[in-house]
C-alpha cells in the first residue's frame, strides 16, 4: 500500500477541489455563454431594403420590417441561394 503523510493528503485534497471547481465552473460560464450568443443571433434582423436593425422574437422564417414594412429572410438562406447559382 501507498504511505501518504498529511501534507501530500491535505496537498491531493486541495487539488482535487480545485480541478473540480475549474470543472464544475468553466461547464457553466460554456453553458450561459453558448445560450446568450445563439438566442441574440437568431433575432436580430437587418431589412434588405432601408437596412434598418430590429428585433423579431415572434418569426423564424420571414419578417416584417417595423419601418418601411418590407419582408425580409433569413441571411443564411439568402447566403445558400446566393451560393447555389
Ligand atoms: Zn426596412
Amino acid at each position: 500500500m501507498i504511505k501518504v503523510d498529511i501534507s501530500m493528503a491535505l496537498f491531493l485534497y486541495l487539488l482535487a477541489t480545485a480541478v473540480f471547481m475549474l470543472v464544475i465552473w468553466s461547464f457553466f460560464d460554456f453553458g450561459t455563454k453558448l445560450k446568450t450568443f445563439s438566442s441574440e443571433e437568431a433575432h436580430i434582423w437587418h431589412c434588405t431594403i432601408c437596412s434598418y436593425t430590429y428585433i423579431d422574437s415572434k418569426n423564424e422564417e420571414i419578417s416584417t420590417c417595423p419601418r418601411c414594412g418590407s419582408y425580409n429572410q433569413r441571411k443564411q438562406k439568402m447566403k445558400n441561394k446566393q451560393a447555389r447559382r
